[in-house]
């Protein structure tokens, strides 16, 4: 059970990165939720409160600001008791009831299996404009981290839908913000669900390659560790494993044979400065002979979310092929953090409110972050076109409305309470009127079903002129059909 240990903890660590911190309201918030959910129980018996203080964790390791670690304490409280999101902001204010608000909303979007890369593309747009903010994002990523690291008590079809959840959504959104550390162990438990088999025999040839592999890179770092000494260049060397998933991915590329994969285990050297990486990189080529084609240099280069390192494969100490990977103490942080790194606390106002973001001085976020992060308004903008003006879209009223897809992933958004002839209409007037039936997730559907968010909406239609039906009058729920309908009938 939690106790007042795990808040001296918490503020403990946040204290570390942001000594400015409200810890009062970060304390009220602790009590507050443990409160709230006093007598829940996670389905795996622990007590509900250890879920959100293990994402109030989690973004504390990310060093986030204080409004995201008192919203994520609080994320589950407006779904899952009796308190309203008014009640978080008369006793959190405005900002924190904003990002409990944004993580509740999203708990609206689901993935459905089986659909293609296109809906994955839409969905995580969606997703993302729905947030608003990416403070939203990054509680989502820690809440989705910490069930799936709670899943084993989840019916197997829940399990699954999660699972591809985390592949085709979660995993890539934490890819492009940057954050290594978060990816790596989505896509690891993921992978266990969605290719058991698999995961299996990665798990088990590696394993004993990786023991093998340990004693060897001690060898090596050994003997680097002096010669960096020698050169006066202060250094920490680890040896890092690649993360099953992505062993995987590679073992696929190279016929399936381990001995194919010459970073199966990496040396990492995290130095002070640039040039020392540079001169690492020298001294490394020096003793070893480097592999052609191999040297990557992401410092003058950095890959587009941001990435910085010197990577290097060389044949070294009993002729074998050993990848190295150079990075200074702030480039090592930002790989493991990505844009929750860019957050500065010396300006409290700096908030990642999208609409602003890039916009601030100060706020320096690796070139494509920052291009992707810039588009989420344009997606904001595009995901409330498209129905009458009366209608618009406003993210700030998302409960009334609700996404659809069309059954190639094109996004329709409808208030609630629309059914499959409001989706019609809002496709097209002629789709509308010659509606003959309509699918639903691939099952037929009454027409006068009310949808759900995320439903898959496919319109069956008449390939002949037809006049839409008058009763059809009595259940749409949108002015753009109940308007065609009376035109086609001339009402
Ligand atoms: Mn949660």
């Amino acid at each position: 059970m939690p106790n007042d240990t795990d808040l001296q903890k918490l503020i403990d660590q946040i204290n570390i990165y942001h000594p400015q911190a409200d810890f009062d309201q970060i304390s009220k918030a602790y009590n507050f939720a443990k409160e709230a959910h006093e007598g829940q129980k996670r389905r795996d018996g622990q007590p509900y409160f250890v879920h959100p203080l293990s994402v109030a964790f989690t973004l504390a390791r990310l060093q986030l600001d204080d409004s995201s670690i008192i919203a994520s304490l609080l994320h589950d409280v407006v779904e899952d008791t009796r308190y309203s999101v008014k009640k978080i902001e008369l006793n959190f204010g405005k900002e924190v009831a904003f990002l409990v608000e944004g993580v509740t909303k999203l708990k609206k979007l689901k993935y459905r299996l089986g659909r293609k890369e296109y809906f994955s593309e839409n969905l995580k747009k969606m997703f993302v404009a729905m947030a608003k903010d990416i403070r939203v994002v990054l509680i989502k990523l820690a809440d989705r981290l910490h069930n799936m690291e709670t899943i084993g008590y989840v019916s197997q079809e829940e399990r699954d839908r999660k699972a591809y959840e985390v592949m085709e959504i979660y995993a890539p959104l934490a890819q492009r913000l940057g954050i290594g550390e978060i990816r790596d162990r989505l896509e690891d438990i993921a992978f266990q669900y969605i290719y058991p088999e698999e995961h299996k025999w990665v798990k088990e040839i590696s394993a004993e390659h990786y023991i093998e592999a340990d004693k060897y890179l001690q060898k090596v770092k050994t003997v680097l560790q002096k010669s960096l000494r020698e050169q006066g260049i202060e250094a920490e060397i680890d040896a890092r494993a690649k993360h099953l998933y992505s062993l995987y991915k590679k073992l696929l590329r190279k016929d399936k044979d381990i001995n194919k994969i010459y970073d199966l285990v990496a040396l990492r050297v995290i130095v002070n400065t640039i040039s020392e990486c540079y001169e690492t990189l020298g001294m490394i080529h020096k003793q070893w002979f480097p592999l052609l084609g191999m040297i990557k240099d992401y410092i003058s280069l950095p890959k587009p979310n941001g990435y910085r390192s010197l990577h290097t494969t060389v044949f070294c100490l009993e002729g074998r092929i050993t990848e190295f990977q150079i990075r200074t103490w702030q480039m090592h942080y930002e790989a493991e953090h990505g844009v929750a790194a860019h957050w500065y606390y010396a300006d409290k106002k700096k908030s990642l409110i999208v609409d602003e973001i890039g916009l601030k001085k100060g706020f320096k976020v690796p070139g494509e972050i920052l291009k992707w992060v810039e588009e989420l308004p344009k997606w904001q903008k595009e995901l409330t076109q498209g129905e009458d003006l009366l209608n618009t879209l406003r993210i700030d009223t998302l409960e009334d409305r609700i996404f659809v897809f069309t059954p190639h992933g094109d996004v329709v958004d409808l208030p609630v309470g629309a059914t499959a002839i409001d989706f019609a209409y809002a496709i097209h007037t002629l789709v509308g009127d010659r509606c003959l039936g309509a699918k639903v997730n691939g099952k037929l559907a009454e027409l006068s079903l009310e949808l759900k968010n995320g439903d898959i909406v496919e319109i069956l239609r008449s390939k002949n002129e037809r006049k839409p039906k008058r009763d059809w009058l009595n259940f749409v729920k949108t002015t753009r059909a109940k308007t065609a309908i009376k035109k086609s009938l001339s009402l």
